[in-house]
């Protein structure tokens, strides 16, 4: 079924209000296994009407949110009536809706929300328990030939929210039949590029009938799309696992640091983290996760060598010989941390961030990462050149892949 979404509201163009719905009603739609294929967004006005023709003619079903308000500018009603050919009524129960919407909060009805009771010949009225403006279902009837099912939405995100879900799904999962619906699975993979992973599995996948792939990569991850059919899905997830079980975070798209938390729980170990770059990046993602208390003992941010030294016990000589972005100093920063907070394991961070700071033997994306635990230490170093902010993310990552490594 080929769906489409058109968002309507010149404020989403003139960039004052992220277009959110899109966003949102992609993912929803995608739970229930069904696709949009196209996302429009349109200024108010005539370019409705417009675009409302071009998506009824090559679609199946169209979203459309925004414009059912009272004031001049919402328009979406008159664009429908004109782009199906359908006249507009006035619809009783919508109506006494309005009256009854207004009564009980005692507010005073202005006439021009009379308008919010015009509905399309032969549409449904979806009731909007949270706002004036009811939504409209014209169902495939309608619009002769095209053969499209209609919906306009309210724009406010409180109103369309639990309308969607109310009446949206129900109709369009009926309309989508069983057989068209599809699985979607995400795996989210940690420390490989995009490149050797495509070029590690993208043939194999390509094989399986009636899968749909997708790469998405984000900083220091990749997430791995699979659509199609149960058995489609459990295929590709085979040859992933076989190629890069070692990378695999989640299935149910957990994010890494969720996923380091449970495993410290499942193996009943306790983390410390010493950082200097990321300024407490690692702590703050351990500690976004619920139920972290249990296994995250303490942070420390050693940002100067005195801190590092006092907290941590980093020699001075090895400041001193190696300098404070070394894989020896990341070494004794992680044992410190392990020692003295008395955690199970312990990572460390330092690296430089830039812009500045940089030098020919350690340019500034320089990181280096140590890991301890009972069986001892052992340091990395890598290189990142990366936008300050960015660094910090990847670093993070680098870093927390370290730990889960650690308890696996
Ligand atoms: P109203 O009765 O409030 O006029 P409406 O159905 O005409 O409702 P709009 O005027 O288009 O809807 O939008 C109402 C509010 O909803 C706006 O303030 C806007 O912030 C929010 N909104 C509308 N469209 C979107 C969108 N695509 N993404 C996020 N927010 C949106
Ligand atoms: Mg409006």
């Amino acid at each position: 079924m080929k769906i489409e979404i058109l968002n309507t509201g010149s404020e989403l163009l003139l960039g004052s209000t992220a277009n959110t719905h899109g966003t949102w009603m992609g993912q929803e739609l995608s739970k229930l296994g069904l696709r949009v294929q196209r996302q429009t967004t349109v200024p108010d006005g005539v370019a409705i009407e417009e675009a409302l023709a071009e998506c009824i003619s090559r679609s199946d079903a169209v979203l459309v949110t925004g414009g059912l308000g009272p004031t001049s500018d919402d328009i979406t009603r008159e664009a429908a009536a004109k782009a199906l050919n359908v006249e507009l009524i006035e619809d009783e129960a919508a109506k006494r809706s309005l009256y009854e919407y207004f009564e009980k909060r005692k507010y005073p009805m202005a006439k021009v929300n009379l308008c919010q009771a015009q509905v399309l010949v032969g549409a449904d009225v979806i009731p909007n328990p949270n706002g004036t403006a009811p939504g409209i279902y014209s169902p495939p009837r309608l619009s002769g030939e095209e053969n499209c099912a209609l919906f306009l939405l309210p724009g406010p995100p409180n109103e369309l929210y639990p309308m969607f879900h109310a009446e949206v799904t129900p109709r369009l999962k009926a309309l989508a039949g069983v057989e068209t619906i599809s699985e979607v699975t995400e795996l989210k993979f940690v420390g490989i590029g995009e490149s050797s992973f495509h070029e590690g599995i993208d043939a194999q996948l390509a094989e399986i009938d009636g899968l749909e792939v997708g790469y998405c990569a984000r900083l220091g991850e990749l997430d791995l799309r699979l659509i199609g059919s149960q058995e489609a899905i459990e295929q590709g997830r085979k040859i992933a696992e076989a190629s890069f079980a070692d990378f695999l975070v989640s299935e149910d798209g957990s994010s890494l640091e969720k996923v380091v938390v449970e495993l410290l729980k499942q193996s009943r170990k306790t983390l410390a983290t010493a950082e200097s770059c990321t300024g407490g990046l690692i702590a703050s993602r351990v500690t976004d996760v619920s139920g972290a208390s249990a296994v995250f003992t303490h942070g420390f941010i050693t940002y100067s060598n005195e801190a590092k030294s006092q907290l941590l016990g980093v020699q001075a000589e090895t400041l001193v010989a190696h300098g404070a972005v070394s894989e020896e100093v990341a070494g004794e920063m992680a044992a410190g941390a392990r020692q003295s907070s008395g955690a199970d394991i312990a990572v460390s961070i330092t690296g430089i961030a830039g812009p500045t700071g940089g030098a020919e033997e350690k340019p500034v994306g320089t990181v280096c990462f140590g890991i301890a635990t009972s069986e001892g230490v052992e340091t990395f170093r890598e290189y990142h050149p990366r936008s300050r902010a960015d660094f910090k993310q990847q670093a993070s990552q680098r870093a927390l892949d370290l730990v889960r490594r650690a308890i696996r």
